[in-house]
């Protein structure tokens, strides 16, 4: 009917619109086939009695819903057609929003729901600032912009919501029964707001049942149960002026419209996590105590790796040890009686050995006047102190003339002088200390090694081991012989040499062989075992709390579905919704993630402290890789609360945010 009068294309165009709902069993039919065309530069009231469908209809113009039957043309595209993107460009950048209920965000100032659009246009951030604050002052509102919605009158939010329906110059500004929770005066205010926008040019749709509102529009339609029953121009259409010369030059280049709505999500994330600080910490919680866990465990693991193998190296390195049976466990070791001290001397002579020395070793005590101890009796050659890499801590070895003569020459180490010697206040070097019966003088004391293996608390005698055989034990076999391998010969050909060679001179193989690097290789994965094993259950933590994460994300999405909504209303793109509850969740994590590793460096310092025989070795490589996992757990945890939030139907979304 008008686009006859004027022969232009409409800008809206509906024909045969219908809509339905489809709730439970019933099927509710709100819109019944409507054809309607709106014309550029138009002011249109839409009446009708409250749920006879205006909202339904203001959604569809809206490019919020779809109809379920009929056609819609926007500018001559049909909507039908469109993607969920493409109709958030439209909202974005032709239509304007404004609501009975205001929908501001509460945690955003005036200025920031004011910016927001444009923030999904991809504005830069000054000129967003400078239109914003420009638009609010232009309705009156300059001294409001830090003002959150909570601060302003109804009134003053209403005129918030229409700076941010202009923020992106919208052509068409629908506004439903936007005096509807206002008081008279500022009621008249907004009418006379949205009048001057049309008189600028812009098409204004506003819905109303107050026919005194109605009469300010130069067109009335009249809806009744989802059908228009009347149509008719109250005045003349104005003639729409040239498109209004502030269109902002919107043009940003690509990289600021990718990079722009993450730095926002990211505010926006930090903002809801402000104001939710409690339940954020508790989310965090689970990451926190899971990658304290994994960072201490692997730190712990690296820690006791490094102190054994320090240990090892502290035995003597490039050493192998032949002991007597057929391996650790035979029973009978101690009765065999086949390794001799010639064995010891014929080794000497190998091209491969450095250094060979036969040791036997019982337990006896060891007194000096009324004190007296239980002591490791070892029966050494002299070069076994060179090939342990044994300090002195004062006094000598003994040498080879001892170990020729069989004298009583003993050599104590710290725990024997710390047992016997300290409380007695007696100077070690030169005492007589009695090894079961027999009297030795002390020559010498070494020095505490690098723990070793076995209790510290131990004490331990070294003495010839001719002296040990003949004069304690009274037998020439050995417990075993310590071989100081050439530096450059391999260790394990070196320990294949001499399994051949001794079990060619025994006629059999009644000895087993250790060398310390047999042993570093076995410690060494014996604790990755052990670390991966006790980590695997950290990790389990962290999937737990990951899980947490998760839950927590969904509570949110649908405690923020009114968010939501408003964001989609002004343009925000499905992906924008889906990036901005993802990287939420992504700092959530991180930010629990970061806290953790403080956490564990905490627990490694506290433990330094306390001097405990613990280190924890911390590796940059750990912490990164539980920062990286962390971040990992808020992408995989938060994208299905994510998903959720950016699926969310625009309409539904609103609707649930004005209860
Ligand atoms: P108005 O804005 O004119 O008051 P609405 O367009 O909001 O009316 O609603 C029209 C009718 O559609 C009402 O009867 C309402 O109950 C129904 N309706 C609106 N949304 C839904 C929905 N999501 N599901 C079912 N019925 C709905
Ligand atoms: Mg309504």
């Amino acid at each position: 009917m008008h686009e006859a009068d004027t022969g232009a294309a409409p800008l809206i165009a509906l024909e045969g619109v219908t809509r339905t709902y489809i709730s439970g069993e019933e099927t509710v039919t709100v819109l019944r086939g409507l054809d309607l065309s709106i014309m550029a530069g138009e002011m249109v009231a839409i009446v009708g009695a409250s749920g006879s469908g205006k909202s339904t209809l203001m959604n569809i113009l809206g490019c919020l819903d779809r109809p379920s039957s009929g056609r819609y043309r926007v500018a001559g595209r049909d909507v039908a057609q469109l993607s969920a993107d493409e109709l958030a460009g439209l909202r974005r950048a032709h239509f304007g929003f404004v609501f009975q209920r205001y929908n501001l965000l509460p945690e955003l100032s005036a200025l920031g729901n004011v910016e927001m659009p444009a923030i999904y246009a991809g504005l830069a951030p000054s000129v967003r600032r400078t239109r914003a604050a420009a638009l609010l002052g232009r309705l009156g509102m300059a001294s409001r912009l830090a003002h959150r919605p909570g601060q302003l009158s109804g009134g003053q939010q209403q005129r918030v919501s229409i700076a941010r329906a202009l923020m992106n110059d919208a052509e068409v500004i629908l506004a439903d029964e936007p005096t509807g929770a206002l008081d008279r005066q500022s009621g008249e205010e907004v009418l006379k707001i949205l009048d001057e926008l049309n008189a600028e040019g812009r098409t204004v749709v506003i819905v109303t049942h107050d026919m005194n509102v109605a009469a300010r529009a130069r067109r009335i339609i009249e809806i009744d149960d989802g059908r228009i029953v009347d149509d008719r121009l109250t005045g003349p259409a104005r003639v729409p002026p040239p498109v209004s010369s502030e269109t902002p030059a919107m043009v940003p280049p690509r990289w600021r419209q990718r990079l722009d709505p993450f730095r926002e999500a990211f505010r926006m994330a930090l903002m809801s996590m402000n104001a939710h600080r409690l339940r954020t910490g508790l989310t965090m919680l689970g990451i926190v105590i899971g990658v304290a866990s994994v960072v201490c465990v692997v730190a712990l693991g690296e820690g006791s790796r490094q102190r054994v193998l320090a240990n090892i190296s502290a035995l003597g390195t490039n050493t192998i040890e032949i002991f007597a049976g057929k391996d650790f466990g035979d029973t009978r070791s101690g009765r065999i009686t086949t390794l001799v001290a010639a064995d010891a001397d014929q080794l000497a002579r190998q091209p491969y050995v450095a250094a060979a020395t036969p040791t036997v070793s019982t337990q006896s005590t060891v007194r000096l006047g009324a004190k007296e101890a239980n002591a490791l009796v070892n029966g050494v050659s002299e070069s076994y102190f060179a090939a342990k890499g044994t300090k002195l801590a004062r006094g000598r070895f003994f040498d080879a003339t001892s170990v020729a003569s069989r004298a009583l020459d003993v050599v104590i180490d710290e725990n024997t002088r710390k047992a016997l010697f300290d409380a007695a206040g007696v100077e070690p070097i030169g005492a007589v200390v009695l090894i079961g019966t027999v009297p030795a003088r002390v020559v010498g004391v070494i020095q505490p090694q690098q723990g070793g293996f076995g209790s510290s608390q131990n004490l331990s005698l070294y003495l010839p081991y001719t002296t040990v055989q003949t004069r304690i034990l009274g037998t020439t076999a050995l417990r075993s012989i310590t071989l100081k391998i050439k530096d450059d010969v391999d260790s394990a050909y070196a320990a294949q040499a001499v399994t051949q060679f001794l079990t060619q001179r025994h006629g059999a193989k009644d000895f087993f062989i250790l060398n310390t690097d047999d042993i570093r290789r076995t410690i060494t994965s014996t604790t990755q075992t052990m670390t991966l094993l006790i980590a695997a259950i950290a990790v389990i933590s962290l999937v737990v709390g990951g899980i947490g994460v998760m839950n927590i994300m969904l509570v949110s999405v649908s405690e923020r579905v009114g968010e939501i909504g408003v964001r989609m209303a002004v343009g925000a793109r499905p992906s924008d919704i889906l990036q901005q509850f993802l990287t939420e969740a992504v700092m959530v994590c991180l930010l629990g993630g970061a806290t953790g590793v403080g956490l564990a460096l905490a627990f490694g310092a506290a433990f330094a402290l306390a001097g405990s025989t613990f280190t924890l070795v911390y590796s940059s490589g750990s912490i990164l890789l539980a920062l990286a996992c962390s971040s990992f757990i808020g992408v995989a945890f938060g994208y299905l609360p994510a998903r959720s939030a950016a699926r969310l139907d625009p309409v539904t979304a609103l609707t649930n945010s004005r209860q």
